[in-house]
């Protein structure tokens, strides 16, 4: 029975024995075993009471076993829902409650914690494996590596993957096969992924990049993936003579640059180094050239709609954009006010249309009619602008705009000045209440470890290259900047932080 995603991502790899996964030591899963494995789970879900259309909500540690729980809810016709591993119970009882997920899948160390939370959901609590008679691995052995492949259509709901959280509560994203389908596609064919490619995978799988850009995209170009637990710059390392791409968040390409034995030579046979999720320094870029002689490729996307942009695999890689929108993607600047279209070159609301965009957002109809547009384009929340050759720039998130005496402020445009100055590792500016301006620009500064850049330095550089209005009204200094697992810096915490510095607003 037909399966567009089951069978264009997993079931044509059927019968082969070339490698899909490879783990830190050398040891390897081949297609046919990881499709074997992902059958019994199939079985094993079924035998456990899950129907197609079901949700099953998943907070494991990255295994195969885990990715091959993917795979068996793409068999299945179930919607699978991976779940952040540093989420607490209370926090995962949001997350399954209002999904209304049948199961909830965890670790054998987790199991006592969750049984509360699953309970007051009505959700079947599963285990994963741990040698336990009763976890889905123990089940999944009896299974047979026949099971009928569940028919389901490309408009149907293939993942419910809830947004980060960095802007408020998490959302979650209604994505159809074909979003999934089409972004596996056209970014395996942009980024010329062939079968004798080898991508680190350092990423989680909770998340769209680590998931849905990285496994999807190993799955349609049928190469291998070396399957590491979490991102360690030392292994890495070690690894890279065996690989042939990297995909990261910026925060990988700082660590490696901070290890002084990642040089030309370890990143000799890279073909590919990606970077994506959070805004890529351009000072990382240069460094990285400089040590590597490699530019790494910046693209972007979210949650809600797969990645949209992306830079080119031939000609310039631009630093401090994201490239041009995807063969299939429309992309659109706006007037957040008036939502009408802007002249090119000018700041606006990133709108985005195409194959890659969500359906939705679960359970939240109203929210959804406002953001996605009967026509099709979604408000992405992101400002951006597209330069005179078609690039687009991220300036940053619609919620982080600053409005200072009646003026927009763009925290980027103020980040970048301060980035340069000899000293700073990074900045986020952020607005915190004022009495009279409404909003302050507020400058939260990281030196470089060993520096310590002054306040009036700074400052000077900032009258220097920007208007009256745009000037930090303070400067904090912090050590490091507060920042989720996906690597981007949370606004939201430093407002908070910094939310009475001018007293009673
Ligand atoms: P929430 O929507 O719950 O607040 P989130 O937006 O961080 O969380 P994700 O969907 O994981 O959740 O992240 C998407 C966002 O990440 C984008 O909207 C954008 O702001 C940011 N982003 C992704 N790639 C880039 C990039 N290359 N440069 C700048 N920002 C990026
Ligand atoms: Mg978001």
């Amino acid at each position: 029975m037909a399966n567009p995603l089951y069978d264009r991502l997993f079931g044509r790899h059927a019968g082969s024995d070339a490698p899909f996964l490879i783990d830190g030591a050398g040891g390897e899963t081949s297609f046919a075993a990881f499709l074997a494995l992902a059958a019994r789970i199939a079985g094993a879900l079924r035998e456990a009471g899950l129907r197609p259309g079901d949700r099953v909500a998943a907070q494991v540690a990255k295994s195969p076993e885990a990715l091959a729980l993917y795979a068996a809810c793409a068999r299945s016709g179930l919607v699978f829902l991976p779940l952040n591993t540093a989420y607490t119970a209370a926090e995962l009882g949001y997350f399954v409650a209002d999904s209304g997920a049948a199961c909830l899948v965890c670790d054998p160390a987790r199991e006592a914690d969750l049984a509360p939370v699953a309970e007051g959901c009505g959700a079947r609590l599963l285990t994963l494996d741990g040698g336990g008679g009763g976890t889905l691995m123990a089940r999944a052995k009896g299974q047979s590596e026949d099971f009928a492949t569940v028919a389901r259509g490309e408009e149907d709901l293939a993942a419910l993957l809830y947004t980060s959280g960095t802007t408020g509560r998490s959302k979650g994203a209604m994505l159809t096969q074909r979003n999934l389908l089409s972004n596996a596609a056209t970014l395996t064919e942009l980024w010329q992924f062939t079968g004798r490619d080898v991508l680190l995978h350092a990423l989680p799988i909770f998340h769209t990049h680590g998931l849905f850009v990285a496994t999807n995209v190993m799955l349609e170009a049928g190469g291998s993936m070396i399957f590491l637990p979490g991102f360690e710059a030392g292994r890495v390392i070690d690894l890279m003579p065996r690989a042939t791409a990297l995909m990261g968040v910026p925060t990988f390409y700082t660590r490696l640059l901070e290890e002084d034995r990642f040089t030309r030579e370890t990143a000799a046979g890279m073909r590919l180094f990606i970077s994506g999720s959070a805004p890529l320094l351009e000072e990382t870029h240069r460094q990285f050239e400089a040590r590597t002689g490699h530019r790494i490729l910046e693209r972007y996307g979210m949650t809600e709609t797969n990645m949209s942009t992306s830079n080119p695999y031939e000609g310039e890689r631009r630093a401090g954009t994201v490239g041009f929108p995807l063969p299939g993607v429309e992309l659109k600047i706006t007037d957040p006010e008036s939502g009408e279209g802007l002249p090119a070159g000018e700041i606006g609301m990133i709108e985005v249309r195409g194959p890659n965009v969500f359906r939705g957002y679960w359970g939240m109809p109203e929210k959804t009619a406002a953001e996605l547009r009967a026509d099709g384009f979604f408000i992405t929340g992101d400002l951006g602008r597209v330069d005179a050759d078609g690039y687009v720039q991220i300036v940053g998130r619609g919620k982080d705009l600053i409005i200072s005496g009646g003026l927009n402020v763009y925290p980027k445009e103020v980040e970048l000045v301060l980035d340069a100055v000899p000293g700073v590792l990074e900045t986020a500016v952020i607005g915190v209440p004022h009495g009279d301006l409404g909003e302050a620009v507020v400058a939260v500064v990281v030196p470089e470890p060993g520096a310590a850049p002054e306040e009036a330095t700074l400052m000077a550089a900032a009258n220097e290259a920007l208007a009256r209005f745009k000037h930090p009204k303070r400067i904090a200094f912090l050590d490091a900047l507060p920042r989720n697992t996906m690597g981007k810096v949370q606004k939201g915490a430093l407002r908070e932080r910094f939310a009475g510095l001018f007293g009673d607003a």
